[in-house]
């Protein structure tokens, strides 16, 4: 089974855009308020992340996520990456190392924004990752289970709790993990190389202005398909509606999701209206699931 919140759902400045008084940006509907776009993935027993971007701390509380087997980056846009430095919390609660996945482009560019994280004598603190390189291929992610975990005691303090697969499954109400295949799905975004992800039968492809051809064959037979979309009228980097909607009929899947919204489509409510059903706006909270492999 896969299932998928979405995290955040709005453009790299977000919705609403600071110092803005359109009439999306004053809506009161909670649809219309959108932290930068990422989304969490249940799949086969594993908690996947896709992007970690300015508002993954909030994103995390507000979803009470308690750990993570893997980060999945889709490029190396600060929208998506910039809150990789607060997976200390998983760091210290859990006393290891985060996994990311990502492009060898990325991790160059992680390595830049990031030195401090990967310098030879590191500060007391800094985040930790465990960087796997991946391409256009299929990979597999393994589940990342602690040896220990801090839990707070009141009155005590932190106490260190031995984890075994057992215990670790016991707690979470869930199956010991498996490992699970992923499928990346390359597109462009304007000049730079992106990768989407299936799970599934539900595909997540985010800051895209291009999908070439011969990827659409993994695309087919999908349950969700989940799109970037910016404004209405070309963009240099993302699909337009338009492009959004035209890819959407062309992959066919049940149901399409648009995101990575901003300010300048109309408010959630009147976008709905117009779209045809097979074909929704995301909003920020909103859970998909998928029962097929
Ligand atoms: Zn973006
Ligand atoms: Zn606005
Ligand atoms: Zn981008």
């Amino acid at each position: 089974m896969a299932r998928l919140t979405f995290l955040g759902t709005g453009t790299s400045q977000g919705v609403p855009m600071i110092g803005c008084d359109c009439n999306v940006c004053r809506s009161c509907d909670p649809k219309d308020k959108r932290l930068r776009s990422s989304v969490f993935v249940e799949y086969r027993g594993l908690d996947i992340l896709v992007d970690a971007g300015p508002d993954f701390r909030q994103q995390m509380l507000r979803s009470g996520i308690r750990h993570i087997d893997a980060i999945l980056l889709t490029h190396n846009h600060k929208d998506h990456t910039g809150g990789l430095d607060d997976v200390r919390a998983f760091n210290y609660i859990e006393r290891a190392p985060i996994r990311i996945y990502c492009e060898k482009y990325v991790e160059d560019s992680l390595r830049n924004e990031y030195s401090y994280a990967f310098a030879e004598k590191r500060y007391p603190g800094v985040p930790e990752w465990q960087i796997t390189n991946i391409d256009d291929r299929p990979f597999r992610v393994h589940a990342n289970i602690p040896s220990v975990r801090l839990v707070w005691v009141e009155g005590k303090g932190y106490e260190k709790i031995p984890v075994t697969p057992e215990s670790w499954s016991e707690t979470r109400q869930r199956p010991v993990p498996e490992e699970a295949e992923i499928i990346p799905v390359r597109g462009r975004h304007y000049m730079l190389p992106v990768l989407g992800y299936r799970f599934g039968r539900i595909a997540y492809l985010t800051d895209m202005n291009f999908i070439p051809e011969e990827e659409f064959g993994k695309l087919r037979g999908l349950d969700h398909l989940i799109i970037n979309c910016v404004r209405r009228g070309r963009h240099i980097s993302h699909f337009s509606l338009e492009q959004a909607i035209e890819v959407a009929e062309k992959v066919g899947a049940r149901q399409t999701y648009l995101t990575h919204l901003s300010h300048q489509l109309p408010r959630y409510e009147e976008l709905c209206a117009e779209l045809p059903p097979a074909i929704r706006p995301a909003y920020d909270g909103l859970v998909i699931e998928s029962d097929d492999e």
